[in-house]
C-alpha cells in the first residue's frame, strides 16, 4: 500500500503552493520560484542542480537497487490579472497562476519530502524535474538538451496536471494520445490596393482572405479522417486602411492541432494548397508560414495501463480514464524521450469555487486535491523504482 502523505507534508505543500501563487512568474523568469525550490530541497537534504535557466533537477537516491523514475512539475504562470478572490491571490498585476503550475511545483516538493523520508527503504532513484516555461516558449526541450534525463538516466516519467473535469479524490490516466500538437499558422494575403469605388482596377485582398478562412474549414470536415481529431482555428484577421480603400494586404493567424503525428505532418501541405489556390482564384497571392510548436502528448500504453492498475490496487484513489483534449503540453518532449504518462488530478468542487477552467482569471483549486497528487507522485516513484511498472 502507498500510505497517505504525512499531515506535516500536506501542510507544507499548502504553504508552498500559496507562496508560489502569490508570486507568479512567466516562462524563463521563474527566479523566485527556482530559489524557493532550491531552498526547500536544501532543507530536505536533496541534491540538485539548475537546468534550462530557471529550472531545477533534484535527485532522491533510494538505498535499494532499482530503476530511475522522473517526476515532472511545471513552474510558470500566465499573463492574466487574477480575479479568483483567493486570500493568497497574485501580488503581481497582470500575472497569475491560472493553470495550477503553483500546485504542481508544490506537490512535487511534497513528494520529494515523502520520498526522502523513506529513502532507506526506497528502490531506485527519483529525478525531480522542475521545469520552466510550459506556457511558452517551452522549457522541456531545453531541460532535456541540458541532460535532465541523462544523469542519472531516467527510464520512465510522470507528470500531474490539475483537471476541473474530475473531483478531488480522483485521478485520470488515459493510455495513448491525450494532448494535441499545437502549431502556429501565419498567412499573408496580397492583392493590389485602390479606390473603393473602382474595384475593377485593383485586386481586393479582403474577399480573398475571407474565402481562405472559409476554405480552411474544409480540412476538418472533408480532408481528414473523421475519427482522428484535428483543429484549424483562425484566431486573428487584420488588414485594410479605411472604408473606401481597397486593401492590398490581409494578415491571418491561427492554430493547427492534431493528436496523430502523421496527420499533423500532413496538415502543412493541405493548408498551403488551399491557401495558395484560393488566393489565386481571386487573382491574389498568399504566403503561408507554419511555426512548429509542441508535439502531441502520447501516454505510453503499457506504462499508463500498469500505473492505473497499481493505483487501484495500492491506494484508495479513484482512477478514471478521461477523454483526451486538444490542449497542448510540452511534457510531450519528455514522453518522446522516455515512456511517459500524464496524470490528470481532479480539483472540481462547487464548495471551493473550483469550477473554472485553466487560464480563467477566476481559476481556483480545491486544495483537498494536493494530498491526492502527492500520493500519486510518490506511488509512481515507488512503483517505477521497484520495477512494478515497466
Ligand atoms: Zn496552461
Ligand atoms: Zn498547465
Amino acid at each position: 500500500m502507498i500510505e497517505e502523505p504525512a499531515a506535516t507534508t500536506i501542510d507544507r505543500v499548502v504553504e508552498l503552493r500559496r507562496a508560489i501563487h502569490r508570486r507568479p512568474e512567466l516562462g524563463f523568469e521563474e527566479h523566485e520560484t527556482q530559489a524557493l525550490v532550491e531552498r526547500e530541497l536544501d532543507a530536505l537534504g536533496i541534491e540538485h542542480r539548475r537546468a534550462a535557466k530557471t529550472g531545477v533537477v533534484g535527485i532522491v537516491r533510494g538505498a535499494l537497487a532499482g530503476r530511475v523514475a522522473g517526476l515532472r512539475a511545471d513552474m510558470d504562470a500566465l499573463p492574466i490579472t487574477e480575479r479568483s478572490g483567493e486570500p493568497f491571490s497574485s501580488e503581481i498585476p497582470g500575472k497569475m497562476h491560472a493553470c495550477g503550475h503553483d500546485a504542481h511545483t508544490a506537490m512535487l516538493l511534497g513528494a520529494a519530502r515523502e520520498l526522502q523520508a523513506m529513502a532507506d527503504r526506497l528502490h531506485g532513484t527519483v529525478v525531480l524535474l522542475f521545469q520552466p516555461a510550459e506556457e511558452g516558449p517551452g522549457g522541456a526541450e531545453a531541460m532535456i538538451a541540458e541532460g535532465a534525463l541523462a544523469d542519472p538516466r531516467v527510464e520512465m516519467a510522470a507528470m500531474l496536471h490539475v483537471d476541473v473535469r474530475l473531483a478531488p479524490g480522483t485521478i485520470g490516466i488515459t493510455p495513448g494520445g491525450v494532448n494535441a500538437s499545437a502549431d502556429e499558422l501565419y498567412v499573408t494575403v496580397r492583392g493590389k490596393g485602390g479606390h473603393g469605388a473602382y474595384p475593377h482596377t485593383s485586386i481586393d485582398a479582403i474577399p480573398a482572405a475571407s474565402a481562405i478562412v472559409i476554405a480552411l474549414q474544409q480540412i476538418a470536415s472533408r480532408e481528414t479522417d473523421p475519427l482522428k481529431s484535428v483543429v484549424v482555428t483562425i484566431g486573428t484577421i487584420s488588414g485594410g486602411y479605411r472604408n473606401n480603400v481597397i486593401a492590398d494586404e490581409v494578415q491571418l493567424s491561427g492554430t493547427l492541432r492534431a493528436h496523430d503525428p502523421q496527420l499533423r505532418d500532413g496538415l502543412e501541405a493541405k493548408v498551403r494548397r488551399i491557401v495558395e489556390h484560393t488566393a489565386a482564384a481571386y487573382g491574389a497571392s498568399a504566403e503561408v508560414r507554419i511555426v512548429r510548436g509542441y508535439p502531441p502528448v502520447v501516454n505510453d500504453i503499457e506504462l499508463a495501463e500498469n500505473f492505473s492498475r497499481y493505483m487501484r490496487e495500492n491506494t484508495s484513489i479513484d482512477v478514471e480514464r478521461p477523454a483526451p483534449t486538444m490542449g497542448a503540453e510540452d511534457f510531450a518532449y519528455f514522453a518522446l524521450a522516455v515512456p511517459g504518462v500524464q496524470v490528470r488530478l481532479g480539483i472540481r468542487s462547487e464548495a471551493a469555487g473550483s469550477v473554472f477552467p485553466g487560464h480563467s482569471p477566476e481559476f481556483r483549486i480545491d486544495e483537498a486535491a494536493l494530498s491526492v497528487g502527492v500520493r500519486t507522485l510518490v506511488a509512481f516513484a515507488v512503483a517505477a523504482g521497484a520495477g512494478a511498472l515497466l
